[in-house]
């Protein structure tokens, strides 16, 4: 089934990009496991490497069920064209690696996952990128820290560790005006609570990892492009706008409008970077998928309930939960993601670092892993794992100091977490 836009999220997210298989009538989405693809003929291998059809020729490139995969999460997304990589940081070079070039810059927020800090402010700058760090909050400055050689604000929708919601709308009001694409890292929310395109977002990305394959099992990333923006109203997008060398001379926007940044992520992004989605693992993705609005559902409801509990115990500091009334963002949550606020935040144990490290020790039913979006209940003290590179100053502005620690509440039974984080805490705090 191809994009119906019409159809409810719940349905899309079982049929979207899902056709019986056309050779064996398979319901479900076959495992593809192939490398390669017999053309037809000869002209129709050299229609394929031109672009001029639109078909299989390597699994680096594209694979049937991977195909199923973005074509799921585009529908879900509502954007014109997506493509599924190896892993969440796979997708946010992709998604950067089109737009930029030796020099050039991106504006992101202060507020991301430990390892996006840490990719931005450090390995990027091998390919000559950098990142400047700004507070989302604080427009003027996101404004002041563009400059010509900027190529993409980066910033996400409902922020790891916790707690912070972006004024969506505000930033990408700031890169209108600057010409320039939004891009927005949407893991931690999922389609089902924001739709950050919606809000005037150009790229979307995820690390499928967490809630959309939701049980903890593969590593996956995907790109989701709107189809909105216009590579040509500027020359700041060559690769898009101009003859791409990497592609014998074509340009993207002219051969294939607002499918020019889906069609170079495959056939340049894909192709030489190799950051390949494996069928396997689109399959698992796909699974999950199928039931993400009814688990983000018992997944807010869930935070909700161990959020307020947390925030009127006594051995507790505070609650960064973004659905509690006492967030300073807990306005925006009906903008930004009317369906929740997630099921992320943070919270201070009494006691500072040694009881937050006690505390990760004493729980039974939450795992202390560096993962999130797992139907499991998971911990995780940020300062001292996830956040351990970053300065004192940057796991502060992250909400990661070292007297927090990290929940990524389940779908169990709530009243189990509670209790379980009771006896923790007892212990944590003796
Ligand atoms: C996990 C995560 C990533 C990185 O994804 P991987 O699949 O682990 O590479 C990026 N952004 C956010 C918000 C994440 O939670």
């Amino acid at each position: 089934m191809t994009d119906t836009p019409q159809l409810g999220f719940d349905t899309k997210q079982i049929h979207a990009g899902a056709n019986p298989d056309p050779a064996t009538g398979a319901r479900q989405v076959p495992i593809y496991q192939t490398t390669a693809y017999v053309f037809r003929d000869a002209e129709h291998a050299a229609a394929l490497f031109n672009l001029q059809e639109v078909g299989y020729i390597y699994s680096r490139l594209t694979n049937p069920t991977v195909s199923a995969l973005a074509e799921r999460i585009c529908a879900l997304e509502g954007g014109a064209g997506a493509v599924c990589c190896s892993s969440g940081h796979a997708a946010q070079i992709m998604a950067l690696f089109p737009l930029m070039g030796p020099g050039k810059n991106i504006v992101a927020s202060t507020r991301l996952y430990g390892g996006t800090i840490t990719q931005f402010s450090q390995t990027i700058k091998r390919f000559g990128w950098s990142a400047k760090f700004v507070d989302f909050d604080d427009l003027d400055a996101v404004k002041a820290a563009i400059d010509d050689d900027t190529r993409a604000i980066f910033g996400e929708a409902i922020a790891n560790p916790g707690g912070y919601i972006m004024d969506v709308r505000a930033i990408a009001d700031i890169s209108d005006a600057a010409g320039i694409p939004l891009i927005i890292d949407n893991t931690t929310a999922t389609p089902y609570l924001c739709r950050p395109i919606e809000h005037g977002a150009t790229l979307v990305v995820h690390s499928t990892t967490k809630y959309l394959t939701g049980n903890g099992t593969v590593t996956g990333g995907c790109v989701v492009d709107s189809g909105k923006f216009d590579w040509t109203a500027s020359d700041k997008f060559p690769s898009l706008s101009a003859p791409e060398p990497a592609y014998h001379g074509l340009n993207f926007a002219e051969a294939l409008g607002p499918m020019a940044f889906t069609f170079h992520s495959i056939a340049v992004g894909l192709r030489d970077l190799g950051m390949t989605m494996n069928p396997q693992g689109a399959h698992y993705t796909l699974m999950g998928i199928e039931t993400l609005s009814l688990r983000m559902d018992r997944h807010v409801e869930n935070a909700v309930a161990v959020a307020k509990w947390l925030e009127a115990d006594p051995r507790v500091d505070y609650v960064t939960y973004a659905g509690l009334e006492s967030s300073p963002y807990f306005g925006r949550v009906k903008d930004v993601c009317p369906k929740g606020a997630g099921a992320l935040f943070t919270f201070a144990v009494k006691g500072g670092y040694d009881s937050c490290v006690k505390l990760v020790d004493s729980l039974e039913i939450f795992s202390h892993v560096a993962n999130l979006g797992d139907t499991r209940s998971l911990i995780i003290h940020s300062a001292s794992t996830t956040h351990r590179q970053l300065s004192p100053e940057q796991q502060e502005a992250a909400g990661a100091g070292p007297n927090v620690v990290r929940l990524s509440i389940g779908i169990e039974t709530v009243a189990d977490l509670i209790a379980d984080l009771d006896q923790a805490l007892a212990k944590a705090t003796a």
